[in-house]
């Protein structure tokens, strides 16, 4: 499991709430982070960013922006296994992060990536050189994200799976493999199924299920498996996932099983998902 829209922005929200105004007194790379510093996921560093003012934060797709003054920008993106932690009293337990930011009031965020994730540094006007964050489609929530829209997404997209489609973070930021499953589900499409190969309905389905899902999500503070900016979990169950292997469709009751699709185990109803 990664971060996804509903966490990213419940994430970018507490951020907001809790880091604007604070100044960054300096950053804490250790050792076992240099890999990762030395394949570019991370750049922060003391020299760059002490003196920096958090101004603010916002998510967009996947990504989490926080605002610097003067000029800069950190940027978060989190898979499997990534945390991010603020300590209001500083640091204590375990050292596991890759990254530490400290707070001049002695407060603190700790970054934690298993294996792939940045925490990055970049100038706000250079933020469109980037290749991922600089490069993202509407959101899935935009009033602006309409059927129209997204019909001709799976049509630009006709020879890839739906879900490919639909995951294509410079289309459409924000959904990954995790609530992919579910809004397959809910749209009772398989995912093995081409985007050009539905028909209108389909279509009206695919994107009402993909506001559903996200909007629901949103709503519940993220998933029950990834937790917030204090170590709480969200609580938004998902209908589709591994906990649900063998398990009845809660349509039709038809065990729930597990196929691959781009590499990933995937959970489908075989009945319900056409
Ligand atoms: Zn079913």
């Amino acid at each position: 499991m990664a971060i996804e829209l509903p966490e990213a922005q419940r994430l970018a929200q507490q951020i907001d709430a809790a880091l604007k105004g604070k100044d960054i007194a300096g950053v804490l790379v250790p050792e076992r982070a240099a890999p990762l510093v030395r394949q570019g996921f991370i750049n922060l560093h003391t020299t760059i960013l002490a003196h920096t003012t958090v101004a603010g934060a916002y998510s967009r797709g996947k990504w989490i922006f926080v605002e610097l003054e003067p000029g800069r920008l950190m940027l978060f993106a989190l898979e499997t296994g990534g945390r991010l932690l603020y300590h209001p009293t500083g640091f204590s337990g375990p050292a596991t992060y890759q990254t530490r930011i400290d707070f001049v009031d002695g407060s603190c965020l700790t970054v934690h990536i298993s294996g792939w994730g940045f925490a990055k540094t970049v100038l706000r006007r250079e933020l469109a050189n980037e290749t991922y964050p600089g490069r993202l489609g509407i959101s899935p929530l935009d009033e602006h994200f309409t059927l129209t829209m997204l019909a001709s997404m799976l049509d630009s997209a006709a020879p890839q799976l739906i879900q490919q489609a639909i995951m294509d973070q410079r289309t459409l930021a924000g959904i990954g493999g995790g609530y992919a499953q579910d809004i397959l589900f809910r749209a009772g499409l398989h995912p093995k199924r081409t985007a050009g190969s539905l028909d209108s309905g389909e279509m009206r389905r695919l994107y009402d299920a993909i506001r559903t899902t996200l909007s629901l999500a949103v709503a519940q503070g993220g998933r029950t498996g990834e937790i917030d900016l204090y170590g709480h979990p969200g609580g938004y169950q998902p209908v589709m996932d591994a906990a649900h292997m063998g398990r009845p469709c809660p349509i039709c009751g038809t065990p729930v099983t597990q196929i691959t699709v781009l590499g990933a185990p995937t959970y489908v109803c075989p009945n319900c998902q056409r």
